[in-house]
């Protein structure tokens, strides 16, 4: 028994009803990065029966496959850039193909659906307006432009105005191409703008895990769907003004009671934390000096726990909530989660 991802259903079906809702689209639901740490195989199987579930989207030809694999009835895209080596594959498998150029529109294999990016600022994959006319001309003419998109570079600022823009620039390409699926929205623009007229997908991802990209913050009515949580393994006294853990950087004040939990930065959970607490027994307490690779101590005096009992890292508002790790490590929300360790078991739960 060591650290585990319990990954809650309710709380994925919840936050993919909110923001379909929010959208008023439905999702495309980013998988990408094992579903953001909570595990692809997982999340796949579990949101492919939602009808607020489009499809899923994946950054890389191997996720893309493994989605595939699992025969789940619904469309992936593959968001990130590939090779033409890698399209005849992908496209036998009815994967979804980002397309960023003109030449990669002419030379897609017959019978791959494309989805058109379009570069409206964010100037990472796609086409600058002007190109992406003419790409989508070319898909449309032999049937393959599926979807048209881009990606907003600030959509989680609250002033709204690069979005705007962005969405300007975007809108206008699509008026020049037959009728594809447009879609924009990622967390930040599902959270910030609601529903973006003429859309017909969204594509929040950390939002859909229940967890805000900064600088939004709670209220959104979202919930966790990943609890980080350890056993303890062993529990002994530690005799006042003896030190605990590497370079002895915790000293006992009193005699105190230290329960080691099999869970560290190997698992994700980051070392570099100021004054980092866990839930024990329904109490906070404090982690004792330095996480290790492995393993990390808590004082547990006055508690009545045993070794097998599960100590909490992260979860829900009272657990403590991700946004409490990100602000005692300085490591955002998106580098925490897609940091679980694969050695760390994902747990469905209801
Ligand atoms: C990762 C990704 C998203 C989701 O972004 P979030 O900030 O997690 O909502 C949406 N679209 C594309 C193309 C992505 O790569």
């Amino acid at each position: 028994m060591r650290a585990q991802a319990l990954i809650s259903e309710s709380a994925l079906h919840h936050n993919l009803r909110l923001l379909s809702a929010r959208a008023a689209a439905p999702l495309l639901l980013p998988v990408k990065a094992n579903a953001y740490g909570h595990g692809l195989e997982t999340v796949a199987r579990l949101a492919a029966p939602w009808p607020e579930v489009w499809g899923f989207g994946v950054a890389t030809p191997d996720e893309a496959h493994a989605v595939a694999d699992l025969n789940l009835g619904k469309p992936v895209l593959l968001f990130g850039g590939s090779y033409p080596h890698e399209w005849p594959e992908l496209a036998a498998r009815g994967v979804r193909l980002t397309v960023s150029t003109l030449e990669a529109a002419r030379t897609l294999p017959p019978g791959a659906q494309a989805h058109l990016k379009v570069n409206t600022g964010m100037h990472r994959l796609g086409a600058a307006p002007a190109e992406a006319a003419q790409a989508g001309h070319a898909l449309a003419q032999r049937g393959q432009l599926e979807g048209l998109y881009t990606h907003f570079l600030a959509s989680e600022e609250e002033d709204p105005a690069r979005s705007v823009e962005q969405l300007r620039l975007f809108l206008q390409v699509a008026a020049k191409l037959p009728r594809a699926l447009l879609h924009c929205a990622n967390s930040g623009s599902v959270l910030r703008h609601g529903a973006l007229a003429g859309m017909d997908l969204a594509r929040p991802g950390l939002a859909s895990y229940g967890v805000m990209p900064a600088p939004l913050s709670s209220g959104t009515g979202l919930r966790p769907v990943m609890t980080l949580r350890a056993p303890i393994t062993h529990i002994h006294t530690v005799p006042a003004g003896d030190t605990v853990s590497y370079g002895g950087l915790w000293q006992a004040p009193k005699d105190s009671v230290v329960a080691t939990v099999a869970a560290g930065y190997a698992d994700g959970y980051p070392r570099g934390q100021t004054n980092p607490s866990v839930r024990v027994a329904g109490d906070l307490r404090p982690v004792l000096g330095r996480i290790c690779m492995d393993q990390l101590m808590v004082d547990v005096t006055g508690l009545t726990v045993q070794p097998g009992d599960w100590v909490t890292l992260w979860g829900e508002e009272s657990e403590p909530p991700l946004s409490e790790v990100v602000t005692a490590s300085g490591i955002m929300e998106y580098e925490l989660l897609t940091g679980v360790a694969s050695r760390v078991i994902r747990l469905p739960i209801a």
